[in-house]
This record gives structure tokens, C-alpha cells and sequence, in this order.
């Protein structure tokens, strides 16, 4: 039973910062009018501890107007350990007002963070020193009692050192950010930060490449000052350090309540934080997968890996690696081979994709003998000081097709003369199937057809009698070219499997066209999961959890890559 009277604080305690719903505190924030703001907090069970035992999820309420706001607090509050208020969002002073009005008379049960920020640093309002100063110093006594943390910039912070600050130093978190890159001397902002009064450190700089997460990761290990860190890097390239965050030290890391509500690029959801990476399960020592490329940002893989690894209870996690062609050597040499890298961590494998799957093999120890024919590896594993390099992708396309029918003796159109391509005809000639390929660049075709002692021919000429047509085009892919078809659907005629490896969408036209024709169908989701089931088992010595890693990427969707 609460009793909401605004400057009669029933019970005030300062309001703690824990893990989870149960037994968390709630607030009651109260607001008498801009300038004059109260907070008053009630609580039921307030179980202090130490900002530095804390590992939270933090969820940046992001809203421009005041409706929406108030109802993304309830929404998050479901779903985040605390709440990062970015005032600095609502559109006016007007919708800023109502937020706080509401507010008074709604329990918050986690934990708040307030933050308004100038649009220089980020933040979303043209706001000089000033009226950040008079923002800040408008709230009143019993809120800064109240609050839990406060996120005041550097400058603002350096600024008040001499002066009576208008938060109480153990309530501010003292920032610094940085839009464009992790200077080499970002070390610096944090002593500056650590020297300040301030309660907790927070660094957040934008990651160009993987190798700026290091920055990042070194900071963490510096938590051996007496002070709380936050350290993240924005950006795709970033993600590793808002993912392992938590297992190094961090005090908390942030989830966006949804896609499209980030508070910063690069900032993945809370929930995909709590149930994909599992980041308040990992350990320091957990082992790190990760599929390296320059395009990983849509891909389905840590969706299937990461349910994989929890499914078979592992402290583990997957990541997508932003590797551009050109940093390739200084990847491999900062952060997974085990004699040099910078790293630390307990990198145990890669999925390999678009551009590496050929470049990779020269920094390899062993390659097996299937990658070599093939002349590309998909997958690496650590083990000891070696990198060695394996193909999968033939396993991951042949597979599916084993379980269907024998192909021995059996006719196969090949359809596309590229990787994937390679790899099915590698797998036909295994089998002693006939293959033909059929390609538009009719050179490349017979290049294949040499190599595998088949035939080639223009896809133009493609029909005629055929037992199974594998199509190896990204015809038919989304973002490529969707709803057409490598194929007419007249050609269809009297085959018996159509084979499309293209994934995303998983009806593709060529299968709808193929069951019109009346053949057995089969789609490259198929593939997608045998194929990484394979490097799971490869990395692990233990067999994949296959139904799991199918209903993950099927829930989540597939993409491009
Ligand atoms: P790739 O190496 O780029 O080869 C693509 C092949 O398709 C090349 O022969 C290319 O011919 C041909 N092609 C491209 N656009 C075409 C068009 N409009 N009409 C006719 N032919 C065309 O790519 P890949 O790695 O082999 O992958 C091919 C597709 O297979 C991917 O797009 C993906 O959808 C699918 N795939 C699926 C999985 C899975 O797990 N299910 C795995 C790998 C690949 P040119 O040389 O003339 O460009």
C-alpha cells in the first residue's frame, strides 16, 4: 500500500542498483512543477550493495513525446535491470514536463538513471552550459537524495569540481563520449574521469574497426580502481565489448527496449542481450565463437550458435566480427591466434564468410583435405596454438540431400558456378552423380566442369531430362533479386528434386514454381543448419542441438548473409 503525497516522504532510503524484479525497489518520483522537482522514493525491501557488484542491463527510454516515453518505462521495466531516462529525447520543455508530472504518480520498480544531454555530445536538445547547469540544479533536494544515478558529461563534471555540485558526487556517473572514433588516447579521458569526484566512470566511443574495441577492453581491466566502469564501443565493430561487457567488470551494459529505440548505434536489444548472447551468464573465462566478415550485421548465425551453445549449457558465447578484407593479418594476429594476440580471451572458433573464405587459408596451421579441394574454409579452430581450417559447407549442402535420396548414377543440374557451386559438385562427384553445370558466365563453368570431370553450358540452354536441379545463384535471394526465378517454371517439368540453397526467403519463386511442376522440394535453410552444425561439432566434440538451432533461425528470421 502506497501513499503518493508530494514533499511528504514517507520513507526515503537511498535507492539501490540490483540484479532482477524480485525485491526490487520502486520509486515514486513526484514533480511539483519544472523548476521545483521532487522524488520521493518508497520502498518495501531496499537490499543495498555496492555499485561494483552490480551487472545490469541498462534500457535507454528514447522517446521524442511524453505518451510514448511514459509507456516505454512500463514496457522496459519488464525487461532491464535499470532504466536510463534520456530526458534530453522529449521533444520540448513542454512533453519534458509532463514525463516528470507523470511520473510522480507512478511507480517505477527500477532503478533510474537521468540523463540530459547536449546535442554536441550526442544528446538530443541544443543545450548550453548553462541550461544543463540549471537543469540539474532545478531538481531539488529530496530527488538528488533519491535519484539513483545521474550521467553528467566531462566538461559539466570538470566544471563543478570547485563548487558545490548539484548531484551529490556518489550519485554521478561522469562521461565522456566520442561519435567518430576511440582516440589512441582515450585512456586519458578515463583518468581525467577517474580523478573527478564522480562515482562511476563511463566511456563510449564509436569502434571503425574491431581493433578499437581493445581500447575498450583494456579500460575494463583497470576496474581495480576503487571506482564502478562503463566501457563501450558504438557501432557494429563495437558489439564484442557491449556483449562481454558484464563478464569483464563493466557495471552495466545497454539494451535497447527494441529495435529502432537504440540510444546509440551498434546497440543491440535488451532482450537480445539476456536470452541470445546470455551476457549475466557469461564468466570471464567463457569461450568466444564468432563468425568474422565484412557484412556480418544481419547474420543468422549467432542466433542458431548462441542457442546451440546454451542449449547444451556452455559458458559460451557467439559473435559477429566486422572484418574488413584489409584487416584480416591484424585480426588473426590481435585476436585469435593464441602466441600473439592482444586479446584475452578464450577465442575457441570462427565461422568464416564473404571476403575470407580463400584469404584466411594462408594464416591457417592445417587445412583438411576437403577444404584444400575445395580451395575456400567456412570454419577455424584454436586448439592449442593452431589454427586450422576446415570446409563445411559441402557436408551442409550434401547432407539434407543424402537424407532425401542416393544420387548416385543420378542427372543434376547445377545451376551458378561459384563457391557454393564448388561445393555441391564437389559433393556430387563424391557420389558419383552426373553433374552438369549451367551457368551465365559460361568460362567459369567450364572451369568447374574441368575440375570436377563434368560438363558445362550456358544456363540459357538449361532443360531437358533431369533427375535434380540444385540452384547455386543467389537468384531468388531477398535483396538481390526476390520473387524472380534462374529458371522458367516450364523447364520444370519432369524433375524430380529442386534443390534451392538460397535461404532468405524460404519460399523462394523457384520452389513454388517446382511444386507447381509437381517435383520434392527442398530449401536452403536446410543447409544453413547442417552446415553449422557441423563446425558446432567441429569447435565442440559434441553433436548439435539441431531442432533448437532450426527453430532459432527460423524465429528469427533470416537475412542475406
Ligand atoms: P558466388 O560465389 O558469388 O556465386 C554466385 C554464382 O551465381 C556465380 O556463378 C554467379 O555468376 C551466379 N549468378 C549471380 N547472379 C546471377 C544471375 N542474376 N543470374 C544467373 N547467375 C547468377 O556465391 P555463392 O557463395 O556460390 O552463393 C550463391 C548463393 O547460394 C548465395 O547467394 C546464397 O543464396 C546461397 N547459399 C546458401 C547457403 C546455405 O547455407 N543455404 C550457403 C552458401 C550459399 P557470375 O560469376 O556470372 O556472377
Amino acid at each position: 500500500m502506497r501513499l503518493i503525497m508530494p514533499l511528504l516522504i514517507a520513507r526515503v532510503r537511498s535507492p539501490t542498483v540490483r540484479e532482477g524484479a524480485e525485491g526490487a525497489p520502486s520509486l515514486t518520483v513526484g514533480l511539483l512543477t519544472r523548476s521545483s522537482l521532487y522524488l520521493t522514493i518508497f520502498t518495501e525491501e531496499m537490499n543495498l550493495h555496492t555499485p561494483h557488484t552490480a551487472s545490469l542491463i541498462c534500457v535507454p527510454i528514447t522517446e521524442t513525446r511524453a505518451a510514448a516515453f511514459l509507456s516505454a518505462i512500463s514496457e522496459a521495466e519488464q525487461v532491464a535491470d535499470a532504466l536510463e531516462l534520456r530526458l534530453d529525447y522529449l521533444i520540448n520543455d513542454d512533453e519534458l514536463t509532463r514525463v516528470l508530472r507523470t511520473l510522480s504518480a507512478t511507480r517505477v520498480t527500477k532503478p533510474l538513471i537521468f540523463t540530459y544531454r547536449p546535442r554536441e555530445q550526442g544528446g538530443k536538445r541544443e543545450l548550453d552550459l548553462c541550461d544543463r547547469l540549471e537543469f540539474w540544479r532545478n531538481l531539488s533536494p529530496a530527488i538528488m537524495a533519491n535519484l539513483a544515478y545521474a550521467d553528467l558529461e566531462l566538461d559539466l563534471v570538470e566544471g563543478l569540481i570547485d563548487s558545490p555540485p548539484p548531484v551529490p558526487w556518489d550519485k554521478v556517473i561522469c562521461s565522456y563520449h566520442n561519435f567518430d572514433e576511440t582516440p589512441a588516447e582515450v585512456s586519458e579521458f578515463y583518468d581525467r574521469i577517474a580523478r573527478t569526484p564522480a562515482a562511476v566512470i563511463k566511456i563510449a566511443t564509436q569502434a571503425t574497426r574491431l581493433t578499437d574495441c581493445l581500447r575498450l577492453f583494456e579500460l575494463l581491466e583497470r576496474t581495480t580502481s576503487s571506482k564502478p566502469v562503463i566501457a563501450l564501443a558504438m557501432g557494429l565493430p563495437g558489439l564484442p565489448t557491449r556483449v562481454l561487457a558484464l563478464s569483464r567488470g563493466a557495471w552495466l551494459t545497454f539494451g535497447a527496449l527494441r529495435r529502432g529505440a537504440e540510444s546509440a548505434s551498434g546497440q543491440p536489444t535488451a532482450a537480445e542481450l539476456r536470452d541470445i548472447y546470455r551476457v549475466k551468464r557469461l564468466s570471464r573465462t567463457c569461450d568466444v565463437f564468432g563468425v568474422i566478415g565484412d557484412r556480418v550485421g544481419q547474420s543468422r548465425s549467432p542466433a542458431m550458435h548462441n542457442t546451440a551453445l546454451a542449449a547444451r549449457g556452455r559458458d559460451a558465447v557467439y559473435l559477429p566480427f566486422v572484418v574488413a578484407r584489409t584487416d584480416l593479418s591484424e585480426f588473426v594476429r590481435d585476436f585469435v591466434r593464441p602466441g600473439t594476440r592482444r586479446m584475452d580471451w578464450r577465442l575457441r572458433g570462427l565461422s568464416v564468410t564473404i571476403p575470407h573464405k580463400i584469404s584466411i587459408m594462408s594464416h591457417l596451421d592445417f587445412i583438411d583435405s576437403v577444404a584444400e579441394r575445395i580451395g575456400a574454409v567456412n570454419t577455424v579452430a584454436v586448439e592449442g596454438n593452431e589454427l586450422r581450417g576446415y570446409n563445411t559447407d559441402v557436408i551442409g549442402a550434401m547432407r539434407p540431400l543424402d537424407e532425401l535420396m542416393d544420387v548416385r548414377g543420378a542427372r543434376v543440374a547445377v545451376l551458378g558456378a561459384g563457391g557454393a557451386a564448388r561445393a555441391v559438385c564437389y559433393g556430387l562427384n563424391q557420389r558419383g552423380a552426373h553433374a552438369t553445370i549451367y551457368a551465365r558466365n559460361l568460362a567459369a563453368a567450364e572451369r568447374l566442369a574441368d575440375e570436377f570431370g563434368t560438363q558445362a553450358s550456358p544456363l540459357e540452354r538449361f532443360g531437358g531430362h533431369t533427375d535434380i536441379v540444385i540452384n547455386c545463384t543467389p537468384v531468388g535471394m531477398r535483396g538481390h533479386s526476390e520473387g524472380a526465378s534462374p529458371v522458367k517454371p516450364e523447364q520444370l517439368q519432369g524433375v524430380g528434386l529442386v534443390y534451392d540453397l538460397v535461404y532468405n526467403p524460404i519460399e523462394t519463386a523457384l520452389l513454388n514454381d517446382a511444386r507447381n511442376a509437381g517435383c520434392h522440394t527442398l530449401g536452403g535453410l536446410a543447409m544453413l543448419v547442417t552446415q553449422a552444425a557441423e563446425q558446432f561439432r567441429i569447435w565442440t566434440g559434441e553433436e548439435a542441438p539441431t531442432e533448437r538451432m532450426w527453430e532459432a533461425v527460423s524465429e528469427a528470421g533470416v537475412s542475406n548473409q
